[in-house]
Formats: C-alpha cells, sequence, structure tokens
C-alpha cells in the first residue's frame, strides 16, 4: 500500500474518537443502505423465476412492494447519513482550525520568522479542509462503498459461486493499473498547494505593501508574478483532474471485460445447461451494481493520497514545538517595586552569532532608563528578552528578584505595558484599539486614556469619534495619531513597568511635542525602558546604558556620560549629525 497508513492513523485516531457518535449512526445507516443494494439484486432471483418459472403474479407483486419499501427505506438512511458524516466533518475543521490558532498563537516569535503569514493562512483554510475531505472520504468510500460491495459479492458467490471468481479476479488489475495513478495523484497536489501559498502570499503582500507598489510602479512586475502563480495551480489541477479522470478507462475496461465476460458464461449456462434464468440475472444484477462502489473504492485512493497532502503540512504545522513554555508549577509575578536585573544574559537568534553575551544590566525601580547603541548592537534584543519573546541561552533575568521563566505568562504580561516602533492597530474602531490595553476597561477610563495620551482631541474631530474604523492596520489613521493610540492603549494597561521603542523617524513637530509630552506623562512613577534614539529622549533620563555589538560599554546618568569624553560622546556626535 503507498498510502501513508500512521498519517490516517493519526488523522482518524485524533479526530474519529470525538465524533464517535455521529460517525457511528452514519456508519448504521451505511449498513442499511448497502445491505438494501445488495437485497435489491439477491431479489432479482425470485422476480424471474417467479414471473418466468412459477408465473405467480401475486409473489410479483408482493415483491414489488417489498422492493419500494427497501428503496423508501434506503432514501431515509441516505439522508441521515450525508447529514450525520457532514456534521462531524464540519466539527473536525472547526477542531483543526482551534487547535492550528492556539498553537500559532504560543509560539515565540522565531516561529514567526520560519512560517510566513500567508503559509498559516493556508494551512488554517485549505488543510484542514482536506483533513475534513479525507475523513469524509475514508468513512464514505471504505464503509458505504466497500459494505456494498461485500454484501454485493455475497449475493454473487451465493447465486453463481464460479462466475463469482472468474468476475472477482480483475480486482488484482485494477489495483495495479491504479497504483501508478496514486504516486502521481501526491505529486501533483503537492505541487498545486505550494502554488496557492504562493498567490496568497503575494495578494497578502500587494495589500499591505500597497504604497510601495504604487510608487515604484510594480503593478505589471506583480501582475506577471501573479499570473504566474495562477498558471501553476492552473496546470496543477488540469493534472490532477486528468489522474482522477484516468481512473475511469482503467476500470470501465476492465468492468466491461467482466461483464462481457460472465453474461456470456451466463448464456451459456442456462442456454445450453438449462440452470434457471432466476439466479443468473441476481448474479448479473449484483455484478452491475458493484461496478460503481469498486469504482469509487479505486479512486478513493487517488483523492485520499491528494487530500493526505495537505493534512501533512497541517500535521507539520501542530507537531512545531512551543518553545517558550510557562513552568508547571508558575507563579504570579509580583511587582511591588520594578527592579529588573539581566544576569550573566547570553542569547542568539541562530547558534552561530552571539547577540548578547554575559551581559549584567540593572534598571532601577520607578527610574528611566535609556538604552543607546548603534543599529544592530541589541537593543531591541534586550527588550524582547525582558518581555520574555525569547528565552536566553544562558542568566537570568528578574523582576523584583524574581525570574521571568518561573512566572505566568498572563501575570508577566499584566506587569509590562509596550508601545513599540511598529504602531500596530487591529482593525476595527479606535476605542476597540484602546480597550485592547485592558479587557474591563470603562468608557470613562478609555477617555481618560486618550485624553493623557493627547489622543482625545483628534479622536473626537475623527468622522465618528471614538467609533471611527481605523482601517487595516490602522491605515485610515496618520503616523502621529496611531502612535498616539498606541500610547493611550498602554495608559490604560496601566502597568508598573512601561518598555518604549522610539521611533526612529521624526513627526511633524507638532505631533512629536504631543507625544513626547503624552509618553513623559505615562512614564511617571513606572520603571521605563527607552530604546532612544533621539538625544532629547535620552537627555531626560535618570540613567543611560549604551550597547555596542551586545556588550554594555558604558552606562552613567546623561550628565555624566555627557560630560565623559567615551563612547556616549561618539554616538552622540554622530547622531546630531543625523538630526540635523
Ligand atoms: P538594535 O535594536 O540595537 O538595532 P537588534 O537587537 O535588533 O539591534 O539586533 C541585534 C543583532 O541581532 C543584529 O545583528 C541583528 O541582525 C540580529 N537580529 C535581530 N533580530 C533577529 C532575529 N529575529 N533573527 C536573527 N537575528 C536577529
Amino acid at each position: 500500500m503507498t498510502i501513508d497508513t500512521g498519517l490516517l492513523k493519526r488523522l482518524v485516531s485524533e479526530n474519529f474518537q470525538k465524533q464517535k457518535g455521529n460517525y457511528i449512526f452514519a456508519i448504521l445507516c451505511m449498513i442499511f443502505a448497502a445491505g438494501s443494494t445488495a437485497f435489491s439484486a439477491y431479489i432479482m432471483k425470485d422476480i424471474v423465476n417467479e414471473m418466468m418459472v412459477s408465473k405467480n403474479l401475486q409473489r410479483v407483486y408482493l415483491i414489488a412492494i417489498v422492493i419500494f419499501l427497501v428503496f423508501l427505506l434506503k432514501g431515509f438512511a441516505t439522508y441521515f447519513q450525508t447529514y450525520f458524516m457532514s456534521k462531524a466533518g464540519n466539527r473536525i475543521i472547526a477542531d483543526q482550525q482551534r487547535k492550528l490558532y492556539s498553537h500559532i498563537l504560543a509560539q515565540d516569535a522565531t516561529f514567526f520568522q520560519r512560517f510566513s503569514s500567508s503559509d498559516f493562512l493556508t494551512r488554517i483554510t485549505y488543510n484542514a479542509q482536506a483533513a475534513r475531505m479525507v475523513i469524509e472520504t475514508i468513512v464514505a468510500s471504505f464503509v458505504r462503498d466497500l459494505l456494498t460491495l461485500l454484501g454485493l459479492i455475497a449475493v454473487m458467490v451465493i447465486q453463481q459461486p464460479y462466475l463469482a471468481i472468474g468476475s472477482l479476479s480483475m480486482g488484482p488489475l485494477a489495483f495495479l493499473g491504479l497504483r501508478m495513478l496514486i504516486k502521481k495523484a501526491r505529486y501533483y497536489m503537492g505541487q498545486e498547494l505550494a502554488s496557492i501559498a504562493q498567490l496568497i502570499h503575494l495578494v497578502q503582500e500587494t495589500s499591505v505593501g500597497i504604497r510601495v507598489v504604487k510608487a515604484f510602479h510594480l503593478e505589471d512586475r506583480l501582475k506577471a508574478r501573479m499570473n504566474s502563480a495562477v498558471r501553476d495551480i492552473e496546470r496543477q489541477s488540469n493534472r490532477m483532474a486528468r489522474v482522477e479522470a484516468a481512473t475511469s478507462p482503467i476500470m470501465e475496461t476492465l468492468a466491461g471485460a467482466a461483464i462481457a465476460g460472465m453474461l456470456a458464461l451466463s448464456g451459456v449456462l442456462v442456454l445450453r445447461f438449462g440452470q434457471t434464468p432466476g439466479e443468473l440475472m441476481s448474479f448479473i444484477t449484483a455484478l452491475l451494481l458493484a461496478y460503481e462502489p469498486a469504482k469509487r473504492l479505486a479512486r478513493m485512493r487517488v483523492s485520499i493520497e491528494g487530500g493526505l497532502v495537505g493534512v501533512r503540512s497541517m500535521f507539520e504545522l501542530l507537531d512545531q514545538p512551543i518553545v517558550l513554555k510557562e513552568k508547571e508549577n508558575a507563579t504570579e509575578l509580583n511587582v511591588p517595586k520594578g527592579e529588573i536585573r539581566l544576569e550573566n544574559v547570553s542569547f542568539s537568534y541562530n547558534k552561530d552569532v552571539a547577540v548578547l553575551e554575559r551581559l549584567n544590566l540593572t534598571f532601577g525601580a520607578g527610574k528611566t532608563t535609556a538604552i543607546a547603541g548603534p543599529s544592530g548592537s541589541g537593543k531591541s534584543t534586550i527588550v524582547n528578552l525582558i518581555m520574555r519573546m525569547y528565552d536566553p541561552q544562558s542568566g537570568r533575568i528578574l523582576i523584583d528578584g524574581q525570574d521571568l521563566t518561573d512566572v505566568t505568562f498572563k501575570s508577566l504580561r499584566a506587569g509590562i505595558a509596550y508601545v513599540g516602533q511598529d504602531l500596530f492597530l487591529f482593525t476595527g474602531t479606535v476605542r476597540h484599539n484602546i480597550a485592547m490595553g485592558r479587557e474591563d476597561a470603562s468608557e470613562d477610563e478609555i477617555i481618560a486614556a486618550a485624553k493623557a495620551a493627547n489622543a482625545h482631541d483628534f479622536i473626537c474631530e475623527l468622522a465618528n469619534g471614538y467609533d471611527t474604523e481605523v482601517g487595516e492596520a490602522g491605515g485610515n489613521l496618520s503616523g502621529g495619531q496611531r502612535q498616539r493610540i498606541t500610547i493611550a492603549r498602554a495608559i490604560l494597561r496601566d502597568a508598573p513597568i512601561l518598555v518604549l521603542d522610539e521611533p526612529t523617524s521624526a513627526l511633524d513637530s507638532e505631533s512629536d511635542a504631543l507625544i513626547s509630552d503624552a509618553l513623559e506623562r505615562l512614564s511617571q512613577g513606572r520603571t521605563t525602558i527607552i530604546i532612544a534614539h533621539r538625544l532629547s529622549t535620552i537627555a531626560k533620563a535618570d540613567k543611560i546604558i549604551v550597547i555596542e555589538s551586545g556588550k554594555l560599554v558604558e552606562q552613567g546618568s546623561p550628565k555624566t556620560l555627557f560630560e565623559k569624553n567615551g563612547r556616549f560622546q561618539k554616538l552622540f556626535a554622530s547622531q546630531t549629525l543625523q538630526l540635523v
């Protein structure tokens, strides 16, 4: 068997169990439907013999009524079977999608570098669908068609054992013919999924980067890339369709040979050897009825192979280990003062390049510390470690004496508010975006936070005030406005520790003044860490830490560092040039 049975087993064992009720009911209905098909072939014997041999019209009427009733019940059985199968299938998709999303959310930041967002999309949509398709095909084909086929084979064997053996010998031939097709199906499906992922990626990138696309007039280039992705998908789909369709000529030829051969033999048996025609009619009916389920069973393997490609890539995502884990006995972070210490912290994103080496730092409780240093020196890395986006390879990070790895994520996140450079807003209204800072915030608290962030006035001037939609990723608002909303969000959070990543690009001077004012208010009474790029910000800090190539090269109050002719002075000199 070429089918990856391990994968199938896992898919079934993880999902079938939970949907047992629905599936058992559906399977019972299938058993009934399969039985009624076999019965309708079996009863042909009586119809023919009653008509041609006993010539009993009463019995024929009775048989006709029984056949009608059997078909009626079969109709209902098929209805329930289809409904319960779909219900279970839909639940499986929903479960897989929830599982995939939770798994993605639990991952650390490196994971998001390894997989692109369009990759997630493909896996969460197409691949979860594939899981359902595969399970449905297995239950539908395997159970329904196999049972029907077995029922019909039983009828064939009962009525004409020798002829039955003759026609069954076609089975192995069909199996051989299909093996080749299955291999191809697996390959083409893999290619098709890759092209679909590319298409989603392209559309997403276009939407996020539309300004750059227009500014650099990249439309034609993107169109060409899209054309090529679409063409690939079309080509692979056609190939897949051809493989699926190719099952037909193989099956038709073999079935034709079986049926024709058996007909000829039956003729000989009746006409030359005087057999009653009923048994033969019943046999031939069963043989003809067996053809469709046999064909579907053969095809099933091709479709399952195609579907499993998606299932495999879904499991691949689910099997990514979660690196950042909360300890089982994790405690609540308690922040009475807000002192942060890095002790001998070493860290690298990939094993070969050390970014931080045995770093020792202290961020004073309730004080503002500015981290300065050239680009790429490790400033963001320090902040990422303090927020536990990654864990250091060695050393410890302590907040008021508690190791970050010992506390719950929830309490750690509640202890830290973050205002980053990316100014990310969620799709939704201004209110919704500020309220993301704290779940249970009241309307008054939201407005107070907006006021403290110098955002209230501009929000009131927006078309719908706090109910204005910010657009995808905040696209309807200016940079300065977005910044103030992210500050309001952080103010609402009211966390004892504040992490700020100062924007490198200066905004218009009015926005700038409003933002500095808001940030100053926000940092009061909190332990504040600022990745600072501007002299004005650095000058206001209580302490400056200068980082170069992941090492602490200088630290002290702004006054001492301004006066000392050291690394900070050098950095400062180059920065004034940039600022002017
Ligand atoms: P800064 O904030 O001072 O500009 P970073 O902390 O961002 O510096 O980067 C420090 C070093 O780590 C740089 O050499 C950078 O290329 C590398 N780096 C930063 N982020 C990643 C990442 N996610 N994966 C791999 N390397 C990274």
